[in-house]
């Protein structure tokens, strides 16, 4: 019997892969670390653009297409530009929306994303699973967890984010960059008594606060997420309306370690997002004073190098999404390229006949493609970042082993 594809990572790369290999009767097999799809506060908005859009429709069934687009929030035009005080700064020309949004885009919940994303999956998917190591045979890949379990599969796929463990191991010296920048993000629902402190013009579009004359000061974009078929929609139930918020500051202006920033609770994201804000408007910062703590969470700004360095392709282990080619979310496009991979491989697998076709040639011509694409969308987000939130340009950055 032919062995399936293993999966590590049910993120949204992970997911849009193991949704487009059932469409195409491929056998597979999905794991993920966390104990259950809900697990942390993962919960930001994402846009999900031109290549996102097109991966979904190949990779999804019609119905579940519907679906996904039936739990995607209302997409904004675009806001006001303000200063922390309030006072209002002209739109330049390019403040505006993603590159890829040109066409149809979408708007999501992270959490409500995958959640969806995960609809038909149960059979196949295995929550509390944290791969530790895999191992090539002549004729499969066995992988290791931290439970003691092992299994067998064809191919393995390491869709396992930025802190990717297969890719550890696939490319050891693999390296990328560390930004400097931290982002804090978080939700605050949209209760009237919020509402009735929230100016009328931050109900509507994206937003986005900075202070031209002073760089030490945060730059927050912030945005009404409403779900127009609440109503409609039971499974996965749709969240209450939000406001969803980015903080973006530097390192120097956060006292909190690389390391550490994995490790921040929600509670203390919250109250680093209100020291940074405390001396803003009373309207703005009643963003953060009246966040919903549970979900607001702190990241390390790392990326991929624009041009990643080709290795030799394996027939037995690749990788896809964030794992390979994480980028600044300033491009919003580490989405979309996760979920582009995915449709990518699933059509290169099902091209080659099935799990029994894969060899070197097709991984490598996969990994080709990927590095391609990646290259153009770290570039784009650098380009976003730059303009609109302040990350400093790639020859200033700190390379670090991813
Ligand atoms: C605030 C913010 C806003 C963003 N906005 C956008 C946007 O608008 N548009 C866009 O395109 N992108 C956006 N991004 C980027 C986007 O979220 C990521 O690029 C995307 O989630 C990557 O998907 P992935 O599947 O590769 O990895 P992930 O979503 O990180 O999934 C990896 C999964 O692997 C699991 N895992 C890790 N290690 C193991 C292990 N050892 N064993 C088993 N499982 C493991 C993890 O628990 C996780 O579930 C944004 C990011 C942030 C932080």
């Amino acid at each position: 019997m032919a062995l399936p594809v293993l999966i590590v990572g049910a993120g949204l790369g992970g997911i849009c892969l193991a949704q487009a290999l059932k469409k195409n009767n491929i056998p597979f097999k999905l794991f993920e670390q966390d104990v259950k799809s809900t697990f942390r506060a993962q919960g930001y908005r994402l846009r999900i653009t031109k290549n996102g859009v097109d991966a979904l429709k190949e990779a999804l069934t019609p119905e579940l297409f519907t679906l996904f687009e039936k739990t995607c929030a209302d997409t904004p035009s675009f806001g006001v530009r303000i200063k922390p005080d309030g006072t209002h700064l002209p739109s330049p020309a390019g403040f505006g929306p993603p590159p890829g949004a040109q066409s149809k885009s979408y708007t999501v919940d992270r959490t409500t994303f995958r959640e969806a994303l995960l609809s038909g999956l149960e059979e196949h998917v295995f929550f509390g699973k944290s791969l530790e190591q895999y191992t090539i045979h002549p004729d499969k890949v066995t992988i290791s967890f931290a439970d003691g379990t092992t299994e067998d599969g064809s191919l393995l796929v390491g869709a396992d984010g930025v802190r990717s463990q297969v890719r550890k191991q696939y490319l050891p010296s693999f390296q990328g960059l560390d930004t400097g920048m931290r982002i804090i993000f978080g939700k605050t629902p949209s209760t009237p008594e919020f509402l009735a402190k929230l100016e009328e013009e931050y109900r509507h579009g994206m937003s986005l606060v900075l202070d031209p004359e002073d760089a030490s000061q945060p730059r927050v974009l912030f945005e009404s997420i409403n779900f127009p078929y609440a109503e409609e929609v039971t499974e996965p139930q749709l969240p209450d309306p939000y406001m969803y918020w980015v903080l973006c500051t530097q390192s120097s202006q956060l006292p909190i370690s690389r390391e550490k920033s994995w490790h921040t609770g929600p509670q203390e994201s919250a109250d680093l997002s209100r020291k940074l804000t405390n001396s803003w408007s009373p309207s703005l910062r009643a963003i953060f004073d009246m966040q919903d703590t549970s979900q607001s969470a702190i990241r390390s700004i790392l990326s991929a190098m624009p041009e990643i360095a080709p290795w030799e392709p394996s027939s037995r282990v690749t990788l896809l999404g964030d794992a390979i080619h994480v980028m600044p979310p300033t491009g919003a496009m580490g989405a979309n390229t996760a979920l582009r991979d995915a449709a990518d491989l699933a059509r290169r697998i099902a091209l080659a006949g099935g799990v029994d076709g894969i060899d070197q040639a097709v991984i490598g011509d996969y990994e080709a493609s990927l590095r391609d694409f990646a290259k153009t969308a770290i570039e784009l987000s650098w380009q976003g970042g730059m303009k609109s939130f302040g990350l400093k340009p790639v020859d200033q950055c700190e390379r670090i082993k991813l």
